[in-house]
């Protein structure tokens, strides 16, 4: 990519790295017009004022709506209600195919070659006829001429190439904005050193003690030595050289104070002075193949970043596409035989062969599994379907001719389809479990088995938490992902600690005060998340630490006394024994991809998830560790504590889900028994 920007000095993990930036163009999803503020995207209160066809949430931001545009023949979609906007107040240059500094990759986005991309410009070409339309009809001219048809594709592809999706708290998507050069100009990479977040409120409550601008854009392809060594000077040089660009940007911004969701950028690893800064544009957790297919269907580039090109793939690229193979001659009689290596190593394209099938059929089946839980909303089979799969995996069903051998694929538990199956499980089971008491929470057999949901729920949660640390050790980036995942966990660990089924189920003797401590005596995570909350000051060693006590404290015994307990319900997660135990996961040797004859040290590892549970117990056929309740609330506030920290660091120490940790921890009535 041609732009790019680069840290103007030595930066530490969790730095604001821009002050909050205002949008060039901005547009709330349609489904979202009658709940959302349609300037600063916050809730609507009570009585909002309403300006057709907008409402606004107070007098600042409705003094937006002179600036929003608004016509019939683009209200339908929020990109070209923001292309609209965009060309309001920037005139496209057709020959660079800019508007206001930004890249809008029109001659990629509509040119096609396959069925696919014809589809991509189809769009595109159809949304171009729109807006022009609204165009001609606002300027009061009769038909849209060639150039205001390229004028509009010009727009709607800056948008495409460079609209952000704004998200609330709970990552609900609300619609779009579009940002000028500061934020624009940031590439992608898959092992980002920043993250953002939005504000979303009305511009009068911002913040006096805004971070400064420490990003510059490199030279305009200018030679790359200079730039690096000449630092700081030069790039600001350079960053006021760029005459099509930023600085009109940026008196336009200031121009429209106020209007739109605001955004910052904020570091996520320690920056060098001179080094880029990069962001993700896709679902870091995703293999390297779907990663590059989703940037190539959004934007058109091939990912060439460290951890795409390096070869072999990174350890974390490799666990997260890893599908285990395994070799079943006699299907008709289930009778099994793993793979001796030798029947690949003849062929490594026939391997490659096989591994592609499995890869897609596995995700087909997956993909297909979560949409319809979906759609359909019914948890009940979704956790069996997929349960399935983790543990039996897929056969492959188009071989059905009896001599020729028969394949079976398993996922890896890091694979990213296992991710996505344990987050789906997590909420499906949460989900049956508060359907159970919603309609029939009378019926003690009802109550068990509601609560029983709700630790295999927990459980799930917990496995993914722990599941995505693993790769997080190889891969920093993964932090806002981590940050989300261990709070989930900890939250339905305290749900479930809280919950007042206990003395039903359990002769509990424990009295409330053993189990409402928030402080653990031998890590000071605590200490360090309250210190950071409070002023807002974190160092990248302050942070290694209260991640290895936080990870000694809970790996000790705590995780393995509370594990056998939730995971008793379900038999795949009872196949795990320990989620903390990295043993588990790391059985996948860093070759494999590129030795097939590695397969066979598969074996193991088949057998062991194959291992079938004995019929599952009950709560009253368990002896019941009396103190399964006080070590699932511990691990419940630890968890939460580190998800809280990792959430400050990305989003800042006044972000909501950091205060949302907060306040869970601070809550007094906490627990009741
Ligand atoms: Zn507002
Ligand atoms: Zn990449
Ligand atoms: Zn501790």
């Amino acid at each position: 990519m041609e732009m790019e920007m680069r840290s103007m000095e030595d930066t530490e993990i969790a730095t604001d790295m821009t002050p909050s930036l205002v949008p060039l163009t901005f547009s709330l999803h349609h489904s979202n017009l009658h709940t959302h503020c349609s300037s600063c995207f916050s809730l609507l209160p009570l009585s909002p004022i309403p300006i057709t066809p907008f409402l606004y949430c107070s007098p600042p931001c409705s003094a937006a709506h002179p600036f929003l545009l608004h016509h019939p023949a683009v209200s339908h979609s929020s990109d070209l209600r923001a292309a609209l906007l965009l060309l309001s107040h920037h005139r496209p240059s057709v020959t660079s195919s800019r508007v206001a500094g930004l890249l809008s990759n029109r001659h990629k986005l509509t040119c096609h070659n396959n069925s696919d991309e014809d589809e991509v410009s189809e769009r595109i070409s159809s949304g171009v006829r729109a807006l022009a339309t609204a165009i001609t009809e606002l300027r009061g001219e009769l038909e849209p001429d060639d150039a205001v048809l390229e004028e509009a594709e010009c727009a709607l592809c800056a948008v495409l190439t460079n609209a952000v999706e704004v998200q609330d708290k709970e990552g609900r998507a609300l619609g779009i904005a579009v940002y000028g050069p500061a934020f624009s100009w940031i590439n992608h990479s898959c092992s980002p050193n920043a993250c953002y977040r939005f504000i979303l409120s009305p511009s009068s409550s911002s913040s006096s003690q805004e971070s400064k601008l420490r990003i510059a854009p490199s030279s305009f392809r200018g030679s790359p030595d200079s730039r690096i060594d000449s630092g700081l000077c030069t790039i600001t040089n350079h960053f006021q050289k760029v005459n099509w660009g930023y600085f009109s940007a940026l008196e336009e911004e200031e121009q429209n104070q106020g209007y739109g969701p605001r955004l910052i950028v904020r570091s996520i690893k320690r920056i060098k002075k001179g080094q880029e800064i990069t962001i993700a544009y896709t679902d870091l957790l995703q293999s390297k193949a779907m990663r590059q297919l989703d940037l190539w269907s959004k934007y058109r580039f091939i990912c060439c970043c460290m951890r795409c090109s390096v070869v072999p793939f990174t350890y974390v690229d490799h666990a997260l596409q890893d599908v285990v193979i395994t070799i079943c001659n006699f299907p008709k009689t289930s009778q099994e035989i793993s793979v001796s290596g030798c029947d690949f190593t003849s062929s490594s394209s026939s391997y490659n062969l096989v591994r592609d099938t499995a890869e897609r059929r596995l995700n087909d089946s997956v993909d297909d599994i979560i949409s319809e839980y979906l759609m359909a909303g019914d948890p009940e089979p979704c956790c069996e379907k997929l349960e399935k799969i983790l543990m039996q995996g897929l056969c492959d069903e188009l071989d059905n001719v009896e001599e020729t051998p028969h394949y079976k694929f398993m996922l890896h538990p890091l694979h990213y389809l296992s991710l996505n199956a344990y987050t789906t499980l997590a909420s499906a089971y949460k989900v049956r479990a508060s359907d159970i008491l919603s309609t029939t929470s009378t019926i003690y057999q009802n109550q068990l088995e509601a609560f029983d949901m709700s630790r295999t729920s927990a459980a799930y949660s917990l496995l993914l938490a722990t599941t995505a640390h693993h790769l997080f050790n190889s891969e920093s980036s993964l932090i806002a992902s981590l940050a989300n995942f261990w709070t989930g966990a900890g939250e339905s660990l305290l749900y479930l600690a809280r919950s007042s089924e206990w003395s039903k189920f359990f002769k509990s003797s424990l009295v409330a005060s053993s189990v409402s401590k928030v402080k653990c005596s031998k890590c000071s995570l605590m200490d360090t998340f309250r210190a950071y909350i409070c002023n807002g000051k974190i160092r990248n060693d302050d942070f290694e630490n209260a991640s290895n006590e936080f990870l000694d404290c809970i790996s000790h015994d705590s995780t393995q006394k509370v594990w056998s307990f939730l995971v008793n319900g379900c038999r795949f997660l009872r196949s795990i024994k320990d989620p903390m135990d990295s043993g588990w996961l790391v059985s996948t040797s860093n070759s494999r991809a590129t030795d097939p004859g590695a397969l066979a040290k598969k074996k193991s590892e088949v057998c062991y998830l194959h291992e079938s549970g004995n019929s599952i117990q009950t709560c009253e056929e368990q002896t019941c560790n009396e103190n399964a309740r006080v070590h699932i609330f511990e691990l419940g506030v630890h968890c939460l504590a580190y998800g809280g920290l990792l959430a400050a660091i990305c989003y800042g120490h006044h972000s909501h889900l950091a205060s949302y940790v907060e306040q869970i921890l601070d809550d007094k009535n906490n627990l009741i028994l």
